[in-house]
Order: C-alpha cells, then structure tokens, then sequence
C-alpha cells in the first residue's frame, strides 16, 4: 500500500472511507427542476439595493456571532411564538448535523430515526456523527405506518426522530395527529424534530404547537423561499433544549455576506411569499395535468414538487435528459419504484418538462 492509503487505514473511519462524497448533478444547460429551489429570483431594483448592502458589508471582521438582528427578524418574520428563540445554521443540513453531534459520541450509540423514503442527510448525519440510523419504511400510499414506527420507537428508544412536514421526497404531510402520537411516544428519551423545509407551501405548521411538547424541535429554512443560495436554516425548541444545541453550533457558521442578505430579504418578505403562492398554483396546475395523462400516478403533495410514478421511468428520464430537463430518479430508491421527483417551477419550464413526459408515453 501506498503512504497515502496506509494512512487513510490508519486514521478514517471505516464508514467514512465505504461511504462517498455527496454527489449533485451537473446541471450546465439543463432546465433545473432536480433541487426544489424557487426558479424567481428577487426583482431587479432589489437586487440592485441589496448589491449596495452586500457592498458596504463589512468583510474584515468575524460576523457577530450572536447574530441578533437575523434572529430578530426570523423569529417576528416567519412566523416563530413569542418567547422562542431560533439557532442558525449553514442551510439546515447543518442543523441535521449538529443534533446529531449533539446526541452522539462517547460511551453512547444512539439512534437516529426516521421514515424512509427521507430526506438523505437524515441517515447521512446520524452516520457521520457515529449514531444508528433507523429507517421506518412508509405505507405504500407514502403514508407513516404508524404502528411499525411506534413499535421501533418503543424498541429502540430513539434519541432523535426526524419527519419532514411535508416529507422529501414524497411532497405529502404526515398525518398530524400521529405526529403528535409520535412525539408523545418517545417521551422525555428522544427529541422529535418536525422538519419543515418545504412550510412555505404547505400552509400548516408544528411552530404553534411548540409549548405542547418539551421534546420538539421545528426546523426550516429559507433554502427553499427563494435562497438557497445563502445557505440559511434555524430552528426553535424549548429554550433550555436549543441551549444545549447551541453549544454544538460552529461560533462563526452564519458569514457576514448571508446575514446581510438574509436581512434584506426578510425586509422584503412579501416578495418570496408571493413567488411561493406562484409555485403552488403551479403545483395543483402541473399535477392535474400530470394525472390526466395515461398510466400516471401524482401522489399528493404540500410541497414545491411532486412525486410522479410513471409507467417506463427510465424511458421518461432519457427522454427528459434529451429535453435537457434535469429531474430526480428516485425509481430505484424503495418504495419509489418507476418515480421521479420533480420540482415546480416557472409555467414555461414546467411545458417543457409536461411535453416531454407526454412524448415520452407517446413514444413508449
Ligand atoms: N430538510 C429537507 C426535508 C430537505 O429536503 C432539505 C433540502 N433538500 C433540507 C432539509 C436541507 O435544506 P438546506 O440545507 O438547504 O436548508
């Protein structure tokens, strides 16, 4: 062996090394409808203001690592109770993996838990930070299978349960009532982390609901509002809760040029609002269209896309490549079998995608 592998053997983990780095497709001169970001960006003349803002930034100084301001903003803006107080993160991936940290390490082996199909940094995460990753197979209709996750729960005494509300990559909302049945279950043993990332469609939330329950945790993020390019999530929970995490979070994770335009934008929140009222109506348009066509399946969701099952999916993603249209093959993923994902995006982008799923049926 060489230097280089004799040392890798030596100091990376074994599943570091098994596993590989996060792969994102390029996307160079595809229609990108793979990543659910809003396709609107911010009117021009806001832009131009925010181009100032960005400018006067002050770039030589570490950001105040209190970021009150933001957090001020996020908390009156977006909808967060009065006397709850958020933690930010470097998109909400970051969040994901510091809960995880949080809950890891020394003597313990901890599990992590969470429906299956799910969001991926979900069992990434709870890998990484050295925890058990418990998966929970949904219902065939994409539905929690309440009695089998309420039975791992009691078997394996989770320390953190994740669900997505709406679910990724699924688009649907669980049933509330069995989140709270959920939540309830794992008790003062876990933390319940109701992960809302695609809220700004969905129109309900878990945030009133937060002085119910000690052990929950709701997460969001302005990724898919329209910046995901900012890298911005937070997240509130019981204040003493959020303490603990707080000592997890890097001092300096949210930079000097995100927390400007984090700012701005929250000035300008009835912008994003409007585009995501804009993405919904396209959602219910694009799904109507989607499930009058032959041997397609749209199954329900709350979210800025949709799972589509389709009669030949491979035969629709070459058809979709050739169209340059770049979506997720979720076919092989289980459960999901002949599913693609697709995000909701602008009327045109969206004809071009429906005329070429139409002309692949055609063709098949
Ligand atoms: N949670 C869910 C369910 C997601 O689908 C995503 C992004 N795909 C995230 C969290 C992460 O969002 P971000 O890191 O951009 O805030």
């Amino acid at each position: 062996m060489s230097f280089i592998d004799t040392l890798i053997a030596n100091t990376i983990r074994p599943e570091v090394q098994a596993d590989h780095a996060y792969v994102v497709a390029d996307a160079d001169g595809f229609i990108k409808l793979d990543a659910m970001e809003n396709p609107y960006s911010l009117p021009a003349h806001l832009r131009e203001e925010l181009g100032q803002r960005l400018a006067a930034a002050v770039l030589n100084r570490y950001p105040l690592p209190s970021n009150a301001t933001l957090k001020h903003k996020i908390c009156t803006r977006l909808g967060v109770p009065g006397g709850y107080d958020v933690i930010l993160g470097n998109g909400s991936d970051e969040l994901i993996s510091i809960m995880a940290t949080a809950v890891s390490g020394g003597a313990r082996r901890p599990v992590i838990l969470a429906p299956t199909p799910g969001f991926v940094m979900f069992s990434r995460s709870a890998m990484l930070a050295g925890a058990t990753f418990v998966g929970v197979p949904l219902r065939a209709d994409m539905t929690l299978d309440q009695a089998t996750m309420l039975a791992r729960i009691a078997e394996h005494k989770p320390a953190l349960v994740f669900l997505a509300y709406p679910n990724n990559p699924t688009g649907n909302l669980f049933d509330p009532d069995e989140m709270v049945e959920i939540i309830r279950a794992v008790g003062d043993t876990g933390i319940v982390v109701v992960d809302e990332a695609y809220g700004p469609f969905a129109r309900t939330s878990f945030m009133e609901r937060l002085p119910e329950f000690g052990n929950l945790v709701v997460m969001r993020t302005v990724s898919k509002l329209g910046l995901a390019g900012i890298r911005l999530g937070y997240m509130t929970a019981a204040p003493k809760l959020l303490a603990q995490f707080e000592k997890v979070r890097p001092p300096y994770n949210i930079n000097v040029l995100t927390q400007t335009a984090a700012e701005f934008a929250l000035d300008h929140i009835e912008v994003l609002n409007e585009q995501a009222t804009l993405l919904i109506e396209a959602r219910e348009k694009m799904a109507a269209e989607l499930a009058a066509l032959p041997g397609v399946t749209v199954f329900p969701s709350a979210a800025n896309f949709l799972l589509v099952r389709l009669p030949d999916a491979d035969a629709t993603v070459a058809r979709l490549d050739a169209a340059k249209v770049l979506i997720k093959n979720v076919s092989k993923m289980n459960g999901l079998g002949g599913c693609i994902r697709v995000t909701v995006s602008t009327p045109e982008e969206n004809a071009v995608f429906l005329d070429a799923v139409k002309a692949s049926l055609t063709s098949h």
